[in-house]
């Protein structure tokens, strides 16, 4: 069967800032990925820099623009098939939520859709944001419930959720340092280290993240990924750490029960953790 990753993201440049090393790491091996985009990114800066809800910027503009970028990032990245399920960007919480807001629509509807997809493409490993991670924008967190959903109603080997652990944030915090800007490590990464099981070295591929983040001009001009020389980007996001919802029963194929999902699990010490997503697929 042909091998198979595809990631459930929100907004057009999630796919390369959140998941661009795992994407253009497994594209390298010749693995198929699909790449599911919900929102149209309406709620960007536009290509001149205007912020919405002020003049000069169009939602729909901004929407035809972002995903001319998207198509742009996906070539740097080797994503193979890309699904717009064309949601309207919910924006962040602070401003007035558009009508037809993605966080509005409901998450067994939108989850038909990506698991019509799942059956579609069949993937072995489906990857979204940590929806036990409250502190994000709102459509990350609807796109990784509605991924999470999907994949109760098709059942895949193995889901994963990115994570952002210790170990990331003492990169960024060092590396910002280094080019001047001042980032602080968050609080309450021990949970989020005790539920990493899967650390990935995307740095053989770290030039096409770049890129792909690049391609997202009109996105990343406050970003510190945006600012970052390559040695430092390479250095700061050349590896990304996964939590694997479902380690074993799934890939036996005895996952049935949607509750099965949300069972506790022990993430191995950092030394055992797993390399490859594709560990135990046949
Ligand atoms: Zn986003």
């Amino acid at each position: 069967m042909t091998r198979t990753l595809l990631a459930v993201h929100a907004h057009p440049d999630d796919e390369s800032t959140s998941t661009g090393g795992i994407l253009a790491h497994y594209a390298s091996l010749g693995v198929r990925v699909v790449l599911v985009t919900c929102t149209n990114g309406e709620l960007g800066d536009a290509p001149d820099g205007a912020k919405p809800f002020t003049p000069g910027h169009s939602p729909a503009a901004v929407a035809r623009h972002r995903l001319g970028e998207l198509q742009a990032a996906c070539r740097h990245l080797g994503v193979t098939d890309v699904e717009l399920l064309g949601y309207h960007d919910s924006g962040i919480a602070a401003w007035e939520k558009p009508v037809g807001a993605f966080v509005d629509v409901p998450v067994a509807e939108a989850a038909d859709r990506v698991a019509a997809l799942i059956e579609h493409y069949e993937p072995q490993v489906v990857v979204t944001y940590d929806y036990e991670n409250p502190a994000q924008h709102r459509d990350h967190l609807h796109a990784a419930r509605v991924a999470q959903a999907a994949c109760e109603r098709a059942p895949v080997p193995k889901l994963y959720l990115k994570a952002h652990g210790r170990a990331y944030w003492e990169r960024i915090v060092r590396i910002a340092a280094s080019v001047g800007i001042h980032r602080e490590v968050p609080a309450g990464l021990d949970e989020v280290d005790r539920r990493i099981t899967t650390t990935i070295d995307a740095r053989h591929v770290v030039d096409r993240k770049r890129a792909a983040l690049h391609a997202h001009a009109s996105q990343i001009a406050s970003s510190l990924a945006g600012k970052l020389p390559p040695a430092e980007f390479a250095e700061a996001f050349g590896i990304e750490d996964y939590i694997l919802t479902h380690p074993t029963s799934a890939v036996k194929g005895t996952l049935t029960a949607p509750d099965a999902l949300r069972v506790p699990f022990t993430a191995p010490p950092t030394a055992e953790r797993e390399t490859d997503m594709f560990d135990g697929i046949d």
